[in-house]
């Protein structure tokens, strides 16, 4: 981190500290978020986490979380004197202010000294002291650096192991991305030290889904899985119609677009959503082929290589023709990425 020591010396007395991550948090999101509330909780500062929006019921088991306050534009005010009468805000899990919605133009707005501690790609330059490693497989391996960094590591304990144990197996992909190295399992060797238990993390994360979920996921597979085996591509549209008649909770399309991309021959998959201000897009990737950039270039968003985001202020069906037009010029790029090699030891 740059000016890492002259942030060491703000944090050696006590301070007004505000967390805050990403638009619709998930697990790496909040973990952080909470794992980094409690260490400070620890160290003696008084610390508020915000977060931009409400969030999935199945991170709500994690230490803290009632504490969590949820930005409302209605009390405008009160949020911006939050923020201006603290010392730090922190900013985790995401790469430029407008990915935190209405709350990033109060953090913009605010005096007080910002920190961004982030693995995004491309990260805005907006924070007086930035953290960003983009090789980094979660926001929450940077947090546990952080801690440890700050020669801390004996604090960390079962309820912030539990917190960063959730951010590193959901952005892992449950240690299976290419971002899972040696140092992730090192990392989680160390909180299995104190005592995280893995399985129930794992079962409190994915095997909490309510059976009107099961059976969105079961119609959005049968009925709108589209495959453009030519392009190598799958996708699934959803509308603003169908998430009610599935009762759509927040969280419930979590880990749809993983389905799509699962087939055999596709090498990029998407998820269309119509929510109410616009269409937003989940992007997954095999191999090289970049959805960041595919993201940026199209989308107005962004990501890692392999997991972006975007969104779309056109209609979900001109979304979706959209999508399609703009696949021949990937048509390339995609076929590359289509090659397996075979093992030779
Ligand atoms: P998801 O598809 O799970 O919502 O997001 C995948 C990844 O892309 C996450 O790391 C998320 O933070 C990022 N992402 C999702 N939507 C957007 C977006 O609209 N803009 C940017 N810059 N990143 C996004
Ligand atoms: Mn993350």
């Amino acid at each position: 981190m740059q000016n890492f020591e002259v942030l060491e010396e703000l944090l050696s007395s006590p301070k007004k500290i505000i967390i805050t991550t990403h638009h619709k948090p998930d697990a790496d999101a909040l973990g952080s978020s909470l794992a980094l509330s409690q260490y400070f909780g620890k160290k003696g500062h008084e610390v508020q986490v915000i977060t931009p929006t409400d969030y999935p019921s199945f991170l709500n088991w994690m230490n803290g979380n009632d504490g969590v306050i949820i930005f409302d534009a209605k009390k405008e005010d009160y949020f911006q004197n939050l923020l201006d009468s603290s010392d730090l805000i922190f900013c985790l899990d995401f790469n430029s202010l407008n990915r935190i919605n209405e709350l990033g133009i109060l953090v913009r707005n605010s005096p007080t000294k910002k920190v961004l501690i982030d693995h995004h790609l491309e990260p805005e330059n907006f924070a007086d002291f930035t953290y960003s490693d983009t090789t980094a497989a979660a926001t929450a391996v940077l947090i546990y650096h952080f801690i440890v960094k700050n020669g801390d590591s004996d604090l960390i304990d079962k309820c912030i192991g539990e917190c960063l144990y959730a951010g590193i197996m959901t952005d892992t992909g449950s240690f299976r991305h290419s971002s899972t190295n040696r140092e992730v399992h090192l990392i989680i060797a160390d909180l299995m030290m104190h005592n995280v238990d893995t399985s129930r993390i794992h079962q409190l994360i994915y095997d909490n889904n309510s059976e009107i979920k099961l059976r969105f996921l079961g119609y959005a597979l049968s009925k709108k899985l589209v495959i453009l085996k030519e392009l190598h591509t799958a996708y699934i549209a959803i509308s603003a119609d169908e998430l009610k008649t599935f009762e759509s909770q927040t969280g419930d399309t979590e880990g749809l677009v993983n389905f799509a991309l699962s087939v055999d021959g596709i090498v990029m998959a998407a998820v269309l959503i119509e929510r109410s201000d616009a269409v937003k897009i989940s992007f997954r990737s095999k191999g090289n082929f970049n959805v960041n950039q595919f993201a940026r270039q199209n989308f107005e968003g962004g990501g890692h290589q392999n997991a972006s985001g975007g969104k779309s202020d056109l209609n979900l069906e001109q979304t979706v023709q959209k999508f399609i037009a703009l696949l021949p010029n990937y048509k390339e790029q995609l076929l590359q990425n289509l090659k397996t090699e075979i093992t030779s030891c």
